[in-house]
């Protein structure tokens, strides 16, 4: 049983910051997230893509961001479970008992909810033996472009993910060759990426494929993607040698074990008091995307606004008899435990 003063539920940029902010106050923190790494969205779904509206950087990446805010949290030393989905919550003695779907136990007074869009389910094409190939050359989300390097890539999908990662693996050199496959003739993109990924085609950096859909994969002989087959819709069947097959179509948000939680739920999102980003459940705060409330943003920014508060009322409840002054960082630098 892992013990700490704050449970945080999701490790990206909000749930990151939010230890933060309650290092601050003296507060632990335990971070759960069902993903390997923490960055939540920034990572899972746009590491490379520069960020404008954090204040004090006129521009960061994503991924820079989230390096970061762990380089800020260092010194608080926070607890990690990764990989593992928060399950259950459970009340014993004014304490809160989550467990993963693995089995670990977390206890603590308080519990902040920062999860997001919550579990990312990719939404994967209609292919038999699928997830046969997931891991041995079918991915649904790119998370490090090097791994891409030489290799021959089929990329599907009309949307911004597709069309970024089709432009950011050409014009960065990486991959040896990249087709991109679409089942229309029109993309849902920026029209400047739209744009970009013409002029690839036309220059023949990359081969467009549209009116068109990956229907089968085959095995290079060792279990790996070795090709795919691409259904025209007039052309027939083209068989096209790959090593890696991306379809990016996106991901399903999903509450996931969270709708479970006697939470009051609102469009998909816990609703909360903006006082402190309470619940309806004494003790269980939520911050970030995961939130609902009149006036409601899905920034970063917001996000961090959400955390800082949630803490406050944390401390009330972990310390009742002591008082919380606020004190500028300034003034007091930043120690840890
Ligand atoms: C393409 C794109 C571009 C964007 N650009 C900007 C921008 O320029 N500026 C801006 O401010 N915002 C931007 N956003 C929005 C921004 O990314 C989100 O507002 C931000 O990620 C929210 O942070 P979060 O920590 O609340 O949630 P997330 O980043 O979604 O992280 C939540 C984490 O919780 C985890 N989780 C959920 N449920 C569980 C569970 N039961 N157990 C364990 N772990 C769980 C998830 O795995 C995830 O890692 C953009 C979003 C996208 C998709």
């Amino acid at each position: 049983m892992i013990e700490t003063d704050i449970i945080v539920i999701g490790a990206g940029p909000v749930g990151l910051f939010t230890v933060f902010e309650a290092g601050l106050l003296k507060l632990r923190c335990h971070l759960i997230d069902s993903l390997p790494v923490p960055g939540g969205q920034l990572i899972e779904i746009y590491p490379k893509k520069p960020i404008y509206d954090i204040p004090g950087f006129p521009i960061v990446n994503a991924g820079e961001l989230v390096d970061n805010l762990m380089k800020q949290i260092e010194v608080f030393k926070p607890g990690f479970t990764l990989g593992e989905t928060a399950l259950t919550l459970d009340e014993v003695e004014n304490h809160f008992i989550v467990t993963t779907n693995k089995g670990m136990k977390h206890k603590a007074p308080t519990v902040i909810i920062a999860g997001g869009l919550g579990v990312f389910e990719p939404r994967k094409p209609p292919i038999e033996n699928l997830d046969k190939f997931e891991d041995k050359g079918v991915e649904y989300i790119v998370r490090d472009p090097e791994f891409y390097r030489n290799k021959r890539v089929v990329i599907s999908g009309g949307g911004d993910s597709a069309l970024d990662w089709t432009i950011y693996l050409i014009e960065n050199k990486i991959v040896k060759s990249l087709a991109l496959v679409h089942r229309r003739t029109s993309f849902r993109g920026h029209l400047d990426s739209v744009q970009k990924v013409m002029d690839m085609a036309n220059a023949g950096a990359i081969e467009l494929i549209t009116e068109s859909e990956v229907v089968g994969i085959n095995s290079n002989g060792n279990g790996h993607v070795g090709s795919v087959v691409i259904k025209h819709a007039n052309l027939g069947d083209i068989v096209k040698e790959a090593d890696h097959f991306v379809p990016l179509f996106g991901l399903t948000p999903s509450l996931g074990p969270l709708a479970d939680w006697n939470l009051e739920i609102e469009k998909n999102a816990v609703k909360v008091n903006t006082l402190d980003y309470s619940t309806n459940r004494k003790g269980v705060f939520a911050v970030g995307d995961i939130n609902t409330y009149p006036g409601k943003l899905k920034l970063i920014l917001c996000g961090f606004h959400e955390g800082t508060l949630a803490v406050q009322s944390a401390f009330a409840k972990i310390h009742p008899n002591k008082k919380n002054v606020l004190k500028y960082t300034t003034v007091n630098g930043v120690s840890g435990f």
